[in-house]
């Protein structure tokens, strides 16, 4: 035993791999319009338009996700999630920085109760990636990323409200926080009796899939309440083994894994990409939840696929899909109960 540790010990030594942890790796991850461009081989031309968009929305991409960019190519599926782009500094008629107006809805500081039985906790107002289109590019995490002592008062409210069925965590990204954090928070939530259900809503295990580590299985795996995940993938280049595992671990401890996506010009707007998303992400375990046309925000006009053209790729992937794999199509609408479908044009009733 003894000579075989000091082997492998002097090793790690000598070529001193980096520190893999998920916490050096999301300290670590690319921020840096000039530095993203040079990893994926693209010339100066794209730099303005990088530079701009990292003013009001700072680019992050971890080395993980980074490495599944193919070099070279401008239109990378991945690539285009990630790098800010001249035209985000547009003003398009429309797109504002609260799409959902949920400033209206937030009953206690990190809270947003907006749907029946369900409450969103903003767990973490940060990310491990940024995402260009991202409908909270514009949210005021400052005011919301609540603190432990405000965290009592969150609590309070899901104590006394019994109609509660479902915590949601989500964020930015939840996953973000300490396993410590989450762990107590966990646990305070399970204590709640009416609650049945913890929901996640996260890109870690994809971005950065060491996220999903024995600390995180170890909280996930001691809560009563049922466990779903879902995850936010767009494109089948995104899952690769390292993926696949940490969704294996995931599912280890009895987690639904769902995922959703939203419909991206130039990322995942046609049939052939929609229905391989679809595929690998059941290889991976994973059921495909909702696929969600693009929530007006300021600076992401470029991501926009007008809503005659959504169905009609919502209507060839039920064509050529089995239905378990065809995700739900929806937009959220200011006001309303639950987000809403986006119907195919109903057809003419044959007559009888
Ligand atoms: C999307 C969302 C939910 C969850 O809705 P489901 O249809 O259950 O997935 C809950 N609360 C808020 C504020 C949401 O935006
Ligand atoms: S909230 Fe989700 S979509 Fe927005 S930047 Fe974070 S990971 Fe990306």
């Amino acid at each position: 035993m003894q000579p075989v540790q000091t082997i492998s010990l002097s090793a790690a030594g000598n070529d001193s791999p980096p520190d893999q942890s998920w916490q050096s790796q999301l300290s670590g991850a690319l921020r840096d319009p000039k530095a993203l461009l040079a990893a994926v081989g693209l010339d100066e031309r794209w730099l303005p338009g990088a530079e701009g968009g990292h003013q009001a929305f700072e680019v992050r991409v971890p080395q993980a996700y980074l490495s599944r960019i193919q070099k070279g190519n401008p239109n990378d599926p991945l690539l285009r999630q990630v790098l800010p782009l001249e035209s985000e500094m547009h003003t398009v008629a429309g797109y504002v920085t609260d799409p959902l107006e949920e400033a209206d809805h937030t009953p206690a500081a990190g809270l947003i109760h907006k749907y029946a039985a369900r409450v969103l906790m903003i767990t973490s107002g940060a990310c491990a990636i940024n995402c260009r289109y991202c409908f909270r590019r514009h949210f005021p995490y400052e005011d919301h990323a609540a603190s432990r002592a405000q965290w009592g008062k969150t609590l309070d409210y899901l104590r006394h409200d019994d109609s509660l069925i479902e915590a949601i965590l989500s964020g930015g990204d939840p996953l973000v926080s300490s396993d410590a954090r989450l762990a107590w928070l966990v646990g305070e939530l399970d204590a709640i009796p009416h609650l049945k259900r913890l929901r996640l809503h996260t890109r870690l295990p994809v971005v950065i899939p060491d996220r999903v580590d024995d600390a995180m299985l170890e909280w996930l795996g001691a809560t009563r309440l049922q466990k779903v995940i879902v995850l936010h993938i767009n494109h089948a280049n995104e899952i690769d083994d390292s993926v696949m595992k940490a969704c294996e671990r995931l599912k280890g401890v009895g987690v639904t894994l769902l995922n959703q996506s939203v419909l991206l010009r130039g990322v995942n707007d046609n049939t052939e990409v929609l229905a391989g998303l679809s595929e690998r992400l059941f290889e991976a375990g994973i059921l495909p939840y909702y696929l969600h046309v693009l929530d007006p925000v300021a600076g992401a006009a470029h991501f926009d696929v007008p809503d005659h053209e959504a169905r009609q790729l919502h209507e060839a992937l039920r064509d050529r899909l089995p239905g378990f794999l065809v995700p739900r199509l929806v937009r959220e609408i200011p006001g309303e109960q639950a987000k809403s479908p986006i119907e195919a044009w109903p057809a003419a009733q044959p007559s009888r």
